[in-house]
């Protein structure tokens, strides 16, 4: 589809934002997503400012039948945030989040990032759960169900959603909550980004630092042992902690790292986590108390933008001796350089005590969830840092259940949709049948409506 330039010039009249163009300066900034394996040229950008230009950028891709993405922080892995000859709804410009500390509340644009948002949270001692690297987006991640140090606590961070504020495909404006148009709101808490632009997310905030957090490292050879302790131990640990368990290969060789978060009372946190400090023969027990930012902290080096990112993911169903067995031989068999890991992300508490069919979220009753991660520089690495990535994922897969985290899929077809969303598909899709009809909002991982 060819953009004539009148249409642009109107549209440039409706925004307070930019339009970027293949050719200006700006346009490959834009285009740019967090994995550098994602190289896509839209047919055009238009940065949004607010509400109004959201609306006219729908409006007008709508009309010009052009494909649509919507870009929130432009984490996602499988780059849905950009796309090939199409539009590019972006909410980057974005950014404002507004703390009312009486009731509790925080509401954020949709552009924001957890960096912003724990920014102007942490500075009334408020936080929500979100997610672990400050750059991540709040939208993507919320509308995929959302999984932080304080999920145990907490519960998802599309558990604590109040209220979200919705452009629809036919550029309405609509505010979903549980008074609202409640099936919208069902559908925005796990069913990613089928069912609008959401302009604005409005969160319950908790009292949140300081934690006890940071990490226990220890050499590869004693990684069996030490995840079978982690089995019995995190599954009996209280809410308030939340430990992952991470096979990685990282600077200074390859070893087993737990990153511990610890959102309590301090002095409890101790003694919950004594039996833990105090198992094996650790490398390095960084733990102490900290504020919460310095735990949301902790990956923002390994994480920088511009790196190449393969990753596979599954829910655990079997924590046994022999999937422990099978997966550290996996990573140790074949440890690739710096930065590969195998991380073990603690789930439970909270997240389990919602109802299934409550949100569109459906992985309920998992306890923790496995990811496969390898990054890279090199772009003539990636089919052996890919064809890593997918051997470890394979030593794992029997001792995985079918579901996996719709946050962390790449394209990996119809089927992993489906298992992805599980027993909210059908719901999803008489959800997006009614609010996107045509299936505007298609590039995610996409329910098709009827
Ligand atoms: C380094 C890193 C760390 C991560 N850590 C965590 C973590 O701790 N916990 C966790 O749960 N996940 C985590 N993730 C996964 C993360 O949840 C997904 O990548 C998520 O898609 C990121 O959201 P985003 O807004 O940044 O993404 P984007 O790429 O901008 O968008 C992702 C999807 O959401 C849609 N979307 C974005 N904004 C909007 C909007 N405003 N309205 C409607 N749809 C929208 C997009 O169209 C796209 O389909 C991490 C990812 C990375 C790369």
């Amino acid at each position: 589809m060819i953009v004539d330039d009148t249409s642009i010039q109107e549209l440039r009249g409706r925004l307070g934002g930019r339009v970027f163009l293949p050719g200006d300066e700006g346009y490959d900034d834009g285009r740019k997503v967090f994995n550098a394996m994602i190289d896509r040229r839209p047919a055009l950008i238009v940065r949004c400012k607010g509400v109004a230009d959201v609306i006219a950028a729908v409006d007008f891709a709508r009309e010009a039948s052009l494909l649509v993405s919507v870009r929130g922080g432009g984490h996602n892995v499988a780059g849905h945030a950009v796309c090939d000859g199409g539009a590019v709804i972006d909410l980057s410009a974005m950014k404002s989040v507004r703390v009312d500390p009486r009731s509790r509340t925080a509401r954020a644009e949709g552009g924001s990032t957890w960096g912003d948002f724990d920014h102007a949270t942490q500075a009334f001692g408020l936080a929500t759960t979100g997610g672990i690297v400050p750059s991540t987006g709040i939208a993507g991640l919320t509308l995929g169900g959302g999984i932080g140090y304080l999920n145990r606590k907490y519960g998802l961070a599309c558990d604590n959603l109040l209220s979200a504020d919705v452009v629809t495909a036919d550029g309405e404006f609509l505010t979903a909550s549980a008074t609202e148009n409640e099936d919208l709101f069902w559908g925005l808490r796990g069913g990613g980004g089928n069912l609008g632009v959401v302009t604005s997310f409005e969160y319950e905030v908790h009292d949140v630092g300081p934690v006890l957090g940071g990490e226990l490292v220890y050499p590869l050879d004693q990684a069996e042992e030490v995840l079978r302790f982690y089995r019995g131990w995190s599954s009996e640990a209280p809410d308030e902690v939340r430990a992952d368990a991470t096979l990685l290969s990282g600077p200074e060789g390859p070893c087993l790292a737990i990153i511990v978060c610890y959102c309590g009372v301090v002095a409890e946190g101790e003694k919950v986590l004594q039996p833990l400090r105090q198992f094996g023969s650790p490398m390095m027990d960084a733990i102490a108390p900290v504020p919460y930012a310095t735990v949301q902290n902790l990956l923002t080096e390994v994480f920088q933008p511009g790196l190449r990112h393969y990753w596979k993911s599954g829910f655990v169903r079997e924590f046994s001796d022999e999937a422990i067995g099978a997966i550290v031989d996996s990573f140790a068999t074949a440890v690739p350089p710096p930065f590969a890991a195998v991380a073990i992300e603690h789930l439970g508490g909270a997240i389990s005590r919602v109802g299934e069919g409550d949100t569109a979220f459906s992985h309920r009753q998992a306890t923790h969830s496995l990811l496969v991660l390898r990054v890279w520089q090199d772009p003539a690495e990636s089919a052996e840092n890919m064809a890593w990535g997918r051997a470890c994922y394979d030593a794992a897969e029997p001792f995985l259940d079918n579901g996996v985290y719709v946050n962390y899929l790449g394209d990996e077809g119809e089927a992993r949709v489906r298992a992805a969303y599980g027993a909210s598909y059908e719901r999803l899709v008489e959800v997006k049948t009614r609010y996107d009809p045509t299936n505007l909002f298609r590039v995610n991982q996409n329910v098709t409506p009827v």
